[in-house]
């Protein structure tokens, strides 16, 4: 059988600086565990503009369909913003995530013990956190039709759908399900479908799918201004939640900052099973290219390694070998290592983006 395939793509700004840092781990786990990829490495964004006048090829966009997974850096900075809007490097990203129809957004909110004074939370609240919010990503609110600015009388009306279809509900479903049954095995649903039709059809689709495929994962239900309430109080009664959009853009970001710095967080957007079984699947930080910091070997390569924790424990079936790797993040924090985004008070030195790699490395 051959190696599972994964596509590089660093982009620009950190993006090249913190995949760095991964590829010594991806060359670790080849080397010492004996799970070893096919690596290809691609551009995307500016620098492939810069190349080949387009923020993303055909021949890069079909490899993406190929692989096994992708793993992004980042794209963009202030050298690209005076370009037309159809070659921006935003495109490029853009581009993979609607070919790929990756309609599940992945973002966990782990809350590693040394950063749990990071936390607007008390420490008991926080630590040791680890859930994931589910997020829909291609339909709802920001889609559905008719929407626009019109005029009715004399004033202008501002109009937006919300339209869900039962398929759309039930692939978001099926990956929740699907993710849950490889962590806590439970799953909690956030609508409003008190007030809101969508909401209804939400419920009552997840409820179907999963009495029908997913009878062993335990479900429950809750309006979404409840859960973000919930979330606050005592983040940790939830292991999975899938909710929609709007609701998802809101929830995620509440859920992220439960625990601390840009420059430590993940993320994965999932699509269809291919024919292998697995999705489709783009891996990617949450942080942007930060070009404020780039070339200074500053950025924190953490959120980018836990992307690709991630990656083994979605799209490899290697949980283990995730935890291991977030194990070893876990141990270099509580040693003191600190990038400079995770430093508030004076006096400690922080490290370099490749001190944090392998120091990390070290604990593997
Ligand atoms: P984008 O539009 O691409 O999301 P942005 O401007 O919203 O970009 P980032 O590029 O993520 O956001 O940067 C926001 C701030 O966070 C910047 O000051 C940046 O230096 C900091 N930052 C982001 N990622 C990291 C990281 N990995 N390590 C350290 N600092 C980071
Ligand atoms: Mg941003």
């Amino acid at each position: 059988m051959s190696n599972p395939s994964l596509l590089i793509l660093p982009g620009d700004g950190i993006g090249p600086e913190v995949m760095a840092e991964v590829r010594k781990v991806i060359d670790w786990f080849g080397a010492k565990r004996d799970l070893a990829f096919d690596v290809s490495e691609d551009l995307v964004g500016g620098c492939a503009y810069d190349a080949h006048g387009t923020p993303l090829t055909d021949a890069t966009m079909a490899r993406a369909q190929e692989v096994d997974a992708v793993l992004l850096g980042a794209v963009g900075g202030p050298k690209y913003d005076q370009l037309d809007f159809s070659v921006k490097p935003e495109r490029g990203l853009l581009r993979l995530r609607k070919e790929m129809d990756l309609y599940a957004n992945l973002r966990p909110a782990q809350c590693f013990d040394a950063l749990a004074e990071f936390s607007s939370l008390k420490p008991e609240v926080v630590g040791g956190l680890d859930i994931m919010i589910i997020r829909e990503l291609t339909s709802g609110v920001y889609f559905g039709e008719p929407r626009g600015i019109v005029r009715e009388g004399n004033e202008r009306v501002g109009i937006n759908t919300q339209r869900y279809t039962e398929s759309e509900i039930a692939r978001v479903a099926r990956s929740a399900f699907e993710l849950a049954r490889k962590r806590d095995n439970k799953v909690c649903s956030m609508e409003k479908a008190n007030v809101m039709e969508s909401g209804v059809l939400w419920r009552d689709v997840v409820q179907e799918i999963h009495d029908a495929e997913y009878p062993d994962v335990e479900l429950s239900h809750m309006y979404a201004d409840a859960g973000a309430m919930q979330l606050t109080r005592w983040p940790k009664q939830f292991d999975v939640i899938v909710t929609d959009n709007l609701f998802g853009d809101l929830l995620s970001d509440l859920a992220a900052m439960l625990t601390g710095s840009l420059g430590m967080l993940p993320s994965a957007s999932l699509g269809a099973p291919m024919a292998n079984g697995r999705p489709k699947a783009l891996y990617e930080p949450v942080h942007g290219s930060a070009p404020d910091i780039a070339g200074q070997g500053k950025a924190n390569p953490i959120a980018c390694i836990l992307s690709f924790a991630m990656a083994l424990r979605y799209s490899f079936d290697a949980g283990d070998e995730a935890q291991r790797l977030e194990s070893a993040v876990n141990a270099v924090l509580a040693d003191g290592l600190r990038t400079a985004d995770l430093l508030g008070q004076e006096g400690v030195e922080p490290v370099t983006t490749a001190q944090m790699g392998d120091a990390i490395l070290a604990k593997l």
